[in-house]
């Protein structure tokens, strides 16, 4: 078999390539340095979720809820919570377990089949069919995405290392597994614990500093619970978007996260 020459660009096409390839070098570090935000919301349907929803469709911010199957089906309001969070294209709906593990970490963790059963079941009630889901594990900041993996050393490196065949187990049956950088506190009533506007001075130290998993890249926590108040639930939320974007962070798609390949 004889090798085909290579087809040949005309002269003013390789010009053009050239000019373009600059271009796109020169805009590319710019490009590089956007700083994003990822907004999550965990435990819903809950109490405030329903004020979410209306604020990320206000702003139109995508977001990321990762949500608890039991919570699903404790009401048919909370069903219809899941409906309306899943017909808004910006909102990704994730795994957040069945059970929440009863709040009870290390018991669910010490059993591993438990804790994939536990996880699929949810995904069942969730109606979650594309793969890999995305889903955050219960009381655990851990991370399985395609190149970024770390476990949750909060609960001890003893106690981690006996968790971490679960996070494998999970990871292994089509889940990517969300962690976060950095978590906007509640109080014990459920409200936020810092102003909107001292969160955001917060996250402004973590970028500059890049104390974060993945450069230029975070992951915030928040509580559905956390915006439950009728009046103040929407102001919170509604003044966090907007420190943001007055910093010039974007908002990401936790799919685009970790790239794919
Ligand atoms: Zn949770």
């Amino acid at each position: 078999m004889t090798a085909r020459p290579a087809p040949r660009l005309p002269i003013a096409a390789g010009a053009a390539l050239t000019v373009l390839l600059v271009v796109f070098m020169i805009a590319a570090p710019a490009q590089a340095a956007q700083r994003t935000v990822y907004l999550t919301f965990d435990d819903g349907p809950l109490d405030g979720t329903s004020n979410v929803l209306s604020v990320l469709e206000q702003e139109q911010v995508p977001a990321t809820l990762f949500m608890v199957g039991q919570h699903v089906l404790a009401s048919s309001e909370r069903k219809a919570l899941l409906a309306r969070a899943k017909a808004m294209p910006l909102v990704t709906i994730g795994n957040h377990s069945f059970s929440h593990a009863n709040n009870r970490y290390k018991a669910f963790y010490a059993d591993t089949e438990g804790v994939v059963a536990d996880m699929l079941k949810a995904n069942a009630v969730l109606g979650l069919t594309v793969k890999p889901v995305p889903a955050r594990l219960p009381g655990r900041d851990v991370f399985r995405l395609r190149y970024v993996s770390r476990n949750d050393l909060s609960v001890g490196e003893v106690q981690a290392a006996s968790e971490q065949v679960d996070f494998e187990f999970v990871a292994a049956s089509d889940f990517d597994v969300y962690g976060w950088d950095f978590e906007w506190f509640h109080d014990g009533t459920g409200k936020p614990v810092q102003k909107a506007e001292r969160l955001v001075d917060e996250i402004a130290r973590l970028f500059a500093y890049g104390h974060m998993l993945e450069k230029d890249k975070l992951i915030l926590l928040m509580h559905d619970q956390m915006f439950q108040d009728k009046f103040d639930g929407v102001v919170n939320l509604t003044a966090l978007i907007a420190g943001l974007r007055a910093r010039g962070y974007a908002f990401g798609h936790i799919a685009g996260y970790s790239p794919a390949d």
